[in-house]
């Protein structure tokens, strides 16, 4: 069976009034060496989930991971290769980028590090939207950055913007999304601003002191992305991801099909599947605080935090969940064979008469009126199950 590593490296060189991930900003200072070495003492405490399945992927996300020296990276990729008895051989190794950290050596570096797929922050090409973000990079950055990535021999790379900013028009954005196609980039995700509790935006929200663009305009940027990307050619398979055929990201792809990845690093989520004989699944967190995690490793403990098994319809439940994300929609004789159960359409059919869902095939998917209303639409489905 398919299985990734998601490795979580934690630091920023600022904080993102925007983010809500586990990233610090250091002002470029962490404890690197340390915090590799937890990595590979936390890998060693799983020897027995790393050798469970066929490693496809791993995946370098954060934070900031092009903050680290490609050596610690090499460190890392070499110990799951060695820990999966992996010799590397078609696994896809990704690592997210942003470019005020990274120059063409640094890729290059990372390269030879084994990084065969690189993700890049970009968010957008304009001033006037990167310091609304917040963000460390410039426009100039933004542009270089995607040069030196293919440059640095890198074939399979993607980068991210971002729409829904304070004042944004659909000109601006077009603008963005104009200039994103002028790089030959087989991947494009693109999303929405959204405003989280406990970030700084949040907080300027709540006092009424940022205003966004009004709900439904998102749905005309959403539309108009989709359209302006699938004419040049990048399929949606996801929500806010696009691709060319055959550059959909892998590591992703096996979140969304609810496959098995162990998550190594402060506050990085695992999760592992059941075959209903020894319990539906368990899923876990690390403690997020940095310097507890670098603590607890190397106390010789696993750095969890917190920890669940799963009862048969949670297990269903997160997995039309996460398909729902995904254009191929929920593989319903897939569901059958994973947990013995599977949507009743004779209980359903007025879903799709009524044009929340649609079913063509083995698949079942949600329409976009039927996206408005997710959470409700799985609730009747888990409650047709049979
Ligand atoms: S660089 Fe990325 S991870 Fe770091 S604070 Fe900004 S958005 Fe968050």
């Amino acid at each position: 069976m398919a299985f990734g590593v998601y490795v979580h490296i934690p630091y920023c060189v600022t904080k993102c009034p925007y983010c809500d991930f586990n990233s610090h900003g250091t002002g470029g200072r962490f404890p690197e060496r340390d915090y590799t070495d937890a990595i590979l003492g936390e890998l060693a405490l799983y020897g027995d989930v790393l050798g469970r399945g066929r490693l496809t992927s791993i995946f370098f996300g954060g934070g900031t991971p092009s903050l680290f020296d490609p050596g610690s990276i090499e460190r890392v990729i070499s110990a799951i290769f060695e820990r999966t008895g992996s010799s590397g051989e078609g696994v896809e190794v990704s690592l997210e980028v942003n470019p005020k950290t990274a120059d063409l050596e640094k890729l290059k570096g990372l390269k030879r590090a084994g990084v065969n797929r690189i993700s890049v922050g970009v968010q957008s090409f304009t001033r006037r939207k990167l310091d609304f973000l917040g963000r460390i990079n410039d426009p100039e950055d933004s542009g270089r950055i995607l040069e030196e990535v293919p440059a640095a021999g890198f074939t399979n790379y993607s980068f991210d913007l971002m729409y829904g900013t304070s004042g944004e028009t659909m000109a601006e954005w077009e603008g963005d999304l104009n200039r994103a196609l002028s790089f030959p980039s087989a991947h494009i995700s693109a999303y929405c601003l959204t405003i989280e509790n406990g970030t700084e935006f949040g907080k300027l929200y709540r006092a009424g002191k940022l205003i966004l663009p009004p709900e439904d305009s998102l749905s005309e940027f959403i539309s108009y992305t989709t359209a302006f990307l699938e004419s040049a050619g990048y399929g949606q398979y996801e929500i806010s991801n696009y691709a060319k055929p055959g550059y959909e990201c892998r590591h992703n792809l096996l979140y969304w099909r609810g496959g098995d990845y162990l998550g190594i690093g402060a506050g990085a989520h695992s999760h592992l599947g059941g075959s209903g004989e020894s319990g539906w699944g368990r899923r876990w967190a690390n403690v997020k605080n940095p310097n507890s995690y670098i603590k607890a490793v190397s106390d010789g403990k696993k750095p969890v935090d917190f920890s669940e098994e799963l009862e048969r319809y949670e297990a269903v439940e997160d997995e039309i969940l996460m398909s729902f994300r995904l254009s191929e929609g929920l593989d319903i004789p897939a569901l059958r064979r994973k947990y013995g159960v599977s949507p009743d359409l004779s209980r359903i059919g007025y879903l799709r008469d009524d044009g929340f869902i649609e079913i063509s095939g083995d698949r079942l998917r949600l329409t976009k009126k039927g996206a408005l209303l997710s959470d409700e639409i799985i609730v009747r489905l888990v409650g047709s199950l049979g």
